[in-house]
């Protein structure tokens, strides 16, 4: 387990690719993606400096919200069940997967403030989460009329892909949509992928394995 020297090894990456594409650093927030990986890992990244961290399923993210220090910033990448949604919306600040208004509703029950990205399709991919391109200005217009949500970006999750150059149509596409609905938070790449999704204008990117092995 080397969480430090990952952590290091992938910021020094987005340094540099920041330093190619022109853009700044401090507009990249490295989501430390920690589902599966234990308590003591998470730890091992927040004592290297790590404040951002994602986790996908409420049952096994509460545990580690409760044990670890308060000042981590906690972002839900999962899939957001209806009757979950409330219980995420309290513990979790940001929340990448809005994708639908029952979710929307749902959110909005818990009574507190969220950050929201809308999560989208962004290759129409059958069974897979988000909504369809299709159907986005609408549901942002009905995202933006809830008060509890403050609609912030857009998120996807690429198809999966051999070569991360394959990605950069879709991360094109992502960053193309929100520009025109004046979002100005782009949530996209993963260990993969996340150079071309810096390159195409992501602000948050989403980073498991390359920081705490694989999961299998
Ligand atoms: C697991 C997950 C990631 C991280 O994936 P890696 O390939 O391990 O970097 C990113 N985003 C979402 C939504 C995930 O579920």
């Amino acid at each position: 387990m080397h969480v430090a020297r990952n952590l290091s090894h992938i910021n020094q990456r987005i340094a540099s690719v920041c330093q190619s594409a022109g853009r700044d650093i401090s507009e990249i927030t490295l989501i430390a993606v920690s589902k599966t990986f234990s308590i003591t890992d998470i730890q091992a990244a927040y004592d290297a400096g790590h404040r951002h961290f994602g986790e996908s399923r409420l049952q096994e993210a509460q545990p580690k919200i409760e044990a670890l220090p308060e000042d981590i910033v906690w972002h839900f990448i999962g899939n957001l069940q209806s009757n979950k949604a409330k219980k995420i919306a309290q513990l979790f600040p940001i929340i990448h997967t809005i994708d639908s208004v029952s979710k929307l509703k749902e959110i909005a029950k818990a009574g507190q403030l969220v950050q929201g990205f809308i999560e989208v399709n962004i290759a129409n991919e059958p069974q897979k989460a988000g909504i369809s391109p299709d159907l986005l200005d609408v549901f942002s217009q009905t995202v933006l009329s809830y008060s509890q949500v403050h609609l912030i970006g857009l998120m996807t999750i690429g198809p999966t892909v051999s070569d991360p150059e394959q990605s950069r149509p879709y991360f094109r596409q992502l960053k193309d949509h929100a520009y025109r609905l004046g979002l100005k938070k782009i949530s996209m790449g993963m260990s993969q992928d996340f150079d071309v999704a810096i390159q195409e204008g992501a602000t948050h990117v989403r980073v498991g394995s390359a920081i705490f092995g694989s999961r299998d």
